[in-house]
């Protein structure tokens, strides 16, 4: 598991980061050293559903990526997030922006 902000790794025995007190990602399908990958925020996304389409079509195109949410989940429900206009930002390398953009795109207009 890996801290999306400082991007401390951490035993699995932890899911939140001691630090900066968010989620942590599991970074196993991650192949590449993480100290050298950039990670850049694509458009924000409407809702965490449009995030998770995104995200599988990365996956499926074998570009790295994480979901960030603007909003501790649980602490809402769906129509209240709807209704607050909060965002989900998806994260890629650097190098795949262009790439993960266009996928992007594709799935959401
Ligand atoms: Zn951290």
């Amino acid at each position: 598991m890996i801290c999306p902000e400082c991007l401390t790794e951490y035993i699995k025995e932890t899911d939140v980061c001691a630090d900066c007190k968010v989620s942590l990602v599991d970074a196993e399908p991650i192949n590449l050293p993480l100290n050298e990958v950039n990670w850049v925020a694509l458009a924000p996304l409407a809702g965490k559903v449009y995030a998770d389409m995104v995200s599988e079509a990365l996956d499926n195109a074998n570009i790295p990526n994480y979901i960030k949410s603007d909003w501790a989940e649980s602490a809402f429900s769906i129509e209240a997030v709807r209704m607050a206009g909060m965002t989900v930002k998806l994260f890629v390398p650097e190098e795949h922006k262009d790439a993960a953009e266009q996928i992007l795109h594709d799935i959401v207009g």
